[in-house]
């Protein structure tokens, strides 16, 4: 009798499962979340909103008031907007009208791991281009692997999870001239960076945007997320997105967050933006660290000790934060998220305590 294995695709059992180690911690900084919770008043209103609402009805096949109220938010028409069970849904739906055998997409790494994922899952042949070595995009590696690969779509993360570099206007605009392929901005991160590129789909047909609710949103766990497009594009794209994705919960929750997003959650974006910047000023004074500069609600850090010792040391010190080791170009360092004012002092105070003394022996 054959191996039930040998049914699957080669190229998927050659890939490594995309997991998380499933760790707690008092101070959870791993996984490049809001560390603030959402705000009562946004739980209250949409506890509200829901108290009349019926579960024994389904939702809206398709989302349509939460996507006329992100065309509003985001600066785009609704019709060029689908809305999703996480951004990851719409990576996935994305990639399943585009990808598949003898198709191309073209990536950066190290980068976020979904889009090699499902792309090889699909049968895609996945073009790498590394970063710079001092881990920013190099625009014209990029654009030469366009020019000779023809990708059907490339993947651009931008503020790029992990490293919080970032595509200039300018950049994007090149890729968009020299590629006749799709070219997707992921910008789960954009509100850090104070940046979007939305602006740029009026002109550029090929172009498409994903965001995200789970991040500056503070939502993650109602998996709420939306694609931007040209509407001859999501139309195709909605092909793969299944009937009623979005629970009413969730879209419910989503709607308020947008009502109350100036008044509720942005100032809790710019205290990310403010901490992050002291936590690099104080990860920098730290011996045997190097920071890197991000444009993301966090940042990898170069380390002089093995960082899955720091990740452990950490740990012991009810501390989570993200081993990078395993990632192209990043054998030396881990991630962090910029936490409350709290949690980034107790991770400066740990990570002197597991670092200098180590780099103190290196150096002596
Ligand atoms: N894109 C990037 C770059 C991310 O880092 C993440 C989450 N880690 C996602 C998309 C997925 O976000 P969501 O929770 O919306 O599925």
């Amino acid at each position: 009798m054959r191996n039930s294995l040998d049914r699957i695709k080669p190229e998927v059992r050659a890939l490594r499962a995309y997991a998380l180690s499933p760790h707690r911690a008092r101070v959870k900084i791993n996984q490049n979340e809001n560390p603030r919770d959402a705000p009562a008043r946004i739980k209250e209103e949409t506890q509200r909103r829901l108290g009349a609402r019926e579960w024994s009805r389904y939702p809206d096949f398709t989302p349509l008031s939460l996507c006329e109220q992100l065309a509003g938010f985001a600066g785009w028409m609704p019709e060029g907007i689908i809305a999703g069970n996480g951004s990851n849904e719409l990576i996935q739906a994305l990639l399943m009208v585009t990808v598949g055998l003898g198709k191309r997409v073209l990536i950066s790494e190290p980068t976020f791991a979904l889009y090699r994922q499902i792309s090889t899952v699909l049968g895609g042949e996945v073009i790498s281009v590394p970063l710079t070595p001092w881990l920013s995009y190099d625009i014209e590696a990029l654009q030469a692997a366009a020019r000779d690969s023809k990708p059907d779509v490339m993947i651009i993360c931008s503020p790029n999870n992990p490293t919080g570099c970032v595509l200039s206007d300018d950049d994007l605009c090149r890729l968009l001239e020299t590629n006749d392929g799709l070219v997707v901005i992921d910008e789960a991160y954009h509100e850090f960076a104070e940046h979007s590129v939305v602006p740029w789909l009026r002109e550029h047909k090929n172009l498409v945007v994903l965001r995200t609710f789970s991040k500056a949103m503070s939502m993650a766990a109602l998996r709420v997320g939306y694609l931007l497009a040209a509407p001859e594009l999501t139309r195709e794209i909605g092909k793969a997105v299944l009937p009623y994705n979005l629970n009413t919960i969730s879209q419910t929750a989503a709607e308020v967050a947008i009502d109350l997003y100036q008044e509720e959650l942005r100032p809790q974006v710019q205290k990310i933006i403010d901490e992050r910047e002291r936590l690099y000023v104080e990860l920098s004074k730290v011996k045997g660290l190097a920071p890197l500069r991000s444009q993301g609600n966090f940042m990898v850090v170069r380390t002089k000790a093995d960082p899955k010792r720091v990740f452990a040391e950490l740990l012991k010190q009810d501390i989570l934060i993200r081993d990078v080791s395993t990632y192209p170009m990043l054998r030396e360092y881990f991630r962090v998220s910029v936490g409350t004012p709290e949690e980034n002092d107790l991770l400066i105070q740990a990570l002197r305590s597991i670092v200098e003394p180590s780099s103190q022996v290196l150096e002596g």
